[in-house]
């Protein structure tokens, strides 16, 4: 049986900030479900106390070094499904607070020690319950540190000897870039701070070390595991994804229909199905009343968005047509939190337009269901978007994307053809509000074809972006990992 270590900085339903958690909690079942020993590990932050209840401890006072000092690890035992453990590496010092990552004010300022601290203790732990992964599957920079490990102080433990690891990106503009004395912290041996190791313009970028030693490299679409290896998407590691495109895949995200989908959604006002449409309805009413919006936007297009509020995302674009927007007979929904400024935008916003805007500034999983059931299209005009989650439970809800072309939202979603009457949602190319207000309009007029509109919400909710597929890759993809030459002593670093 395939043994398999998950390390994520998030995981639902313990502690969540984005896409990474929801892949985190759905894919190891998957993995499971083929026939897999997987074991996932996370952070204890301060919410788990009430989203883990029940846990027992597993072990105890992990000593981790970190610099000059010794810091001592708990680690705790959940569960996803019953027969997948969840470790959770406690250590109050640099886990228990509000928020995983900072705070709005910026980043935490010990994030390398966190995060190096989280990275060693999960090897430590495999130590300490004489658990041989053949696979250590690694996410994000805060786990980037894992495959350089494998590579250099425990490739000699014969814990390790045939582990092989696989990381995937989930967001390359987040690198992990520390300034260089930091590198000390890590015990990696002195010669990995170098441009083949983990130096990066004399500072020290944990991204880059995934990018180096890991053994294969994923990230959650095929369009953007292309994009980033260009200039304009790469953030910086373009070079390096192109010297190790033979080892770069994109695989999409799955979803887990268990939680989004409007047929069995706990927190909607009326279950609703392709035979049974009209009470999407329900939901629509339920979600103006949420928002206070006056009842005649019942029988008017509802649009809404639910996001972090970053660059990223494309605002800059909706801000720049809002006016002309809500001079339209339209309704407008929005759920996020994130950057100061995106927050101070969309509530001027909500001032300017109380009777058709709702906004709200925060992180509720219930609104974002109710939000997904309630409106008619669905907004997502991405600068770029490794995989997005939304657009595809929009498909599952008949709630119609609009999306831009990059990344996973080109890969999900299919552009409506107005002649043949195909495709998933309205889709366009150039980052441009003029193109953003455009396609929304073409929506819009669509919506006023209620048959031709009722179609095109079937189509899209007969869309199937469930895990099967995409788990079954990443298990051919953790084969191919394994029969990996196992490479010499001190090559990696001269790659
Ligand atoms: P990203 O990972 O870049 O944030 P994704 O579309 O991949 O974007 O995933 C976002 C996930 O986070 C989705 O499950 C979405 O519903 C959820 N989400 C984002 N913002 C909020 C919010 N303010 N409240 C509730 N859920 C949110």
């Amino acid at each position: 049986m395939l043994k398999v270590l998950f390390a994520s900085s998030e995981v639902v339903p313990f502690a969540k900030t984005g896409g990474l958690a929801d892949v985190s909690g759905t894919l190891p079942v998957a993995l499971k479900s083929l026939g897999c020993d997987v074991r996932v590990i996370m952070p204890f932050y301060k919410m788990v106390e009430k989203t883990a209840p029940e846990r027992k401890l597993l072990a105890e006072r992990i000593e981790i070094p970190i610099g000059r000092k010794i810091y001592l690890g708990d680690v705790w035992e959940t569960n996803l499904e019953p027969s997948i453990p969840v470790y959770l590496v406690q250590c109050d010092e640099f886990f228990d607070r509000g928020q995983l990552y900072g705070t709005a004010k910026g980043d935490y300022r010990d994030n390398a020690e966190r995060f190096i601290f989280f990275s060693r203790c999960a090897l430590e732990l495999c130590i300490k319950t004489e658990f041989a992964p053949d696979i250590i599957h690694c996410h994000d920079w805060q786990t980037g540190l894992i495959p350089a490990y494998i590579k250099s102080i425990y490739r000699d433990l014969p814990q390790f000897a045939k582990t092989r690891t696989v990381f995937t990106i989930h967001n390359i503009a987040y690198q992990g870039l520390f300034e260089k004395e930091v590198f000390q912290l890590t015990g990696l041996p002195a010669d990995y701070f170098n441009v083949n190791g983990l130096e990066y313009w004399g500072k020290m970028c944990i991204l880059k070390a995934a990018l180096m030693f890991s053994d294969i490299i994923t990230t959650v679409s095929k369009k953007y595991s292309e994009e980033i290896q260009t200039s304009e998407f790469g953030y910086g590691m373009e070079g390096i994804l192109m010297s190790r495109k033979d080892d770069l895949y994109g695989i999409l995200n799955g979803v887990d229909y268990a939680e989004w989908n409007p047929e069995a959604d706990k927190y909607i006002a009326a279950h609703y199905s392709s035979s049974a449409l009209t009470r999407k309805q329900k939901c629509k009413e339920d979600l103006l009343n949420e928002y206070k919006l006056p009842a005649k936007l019942r029988t008017k297009p509802l649009l809404g968005v639910i996001s972090r509020l970053a660059d990223q995302k494309g605002f800059d674009l909706l801000a720049q047509i809002m006016d002309k927007l809500m001079s339209l007979d339209i309704g407008f929904v929005l759920l996020g939190t994130g950057e100061q400024k995106y927050h101070d935008l969309f509530e001027t916003i909500g001032r300017k337009f109380p009777d058709k805007v709702g906004i709200r500034i925060g992180y509720d999983n219930t609104l974002a269901h109710k939000i997904e059931a309630g409106c008619d299209m669905f907004l997502m005009p991405s600068r770029y978007e490794p995989c997005g989650l939304n657009q595809i439970y929009s498909l599952k809800y008949g709630t119609v994307p609009i999306v831009r072309a990059t990344g996973g939202l080109d890969d999900t979603i299919s552009d409506y053809d107005e002649r043949k009457g195909t495709g998933t949602g309205f889709k366009f190319e150039k980052y441009s509000s003029k193109e953003l207000l455009h396609t929304i309009k073409r929506a819009l007029a669509l919506y006023e074809k209620k048959k031709d509109w009722q179609k095109l919400m079937l189509d899209c909710m007969a869309c199937d972006f469930s895990w099967e597929q995409s788990a079954q890759q990443y298990m051919e993809l953790y084969r191919k990992a394994i029969k990996k030459v196992i490479r010499q002593k001190g090559e990696e670093v001269k790659r």
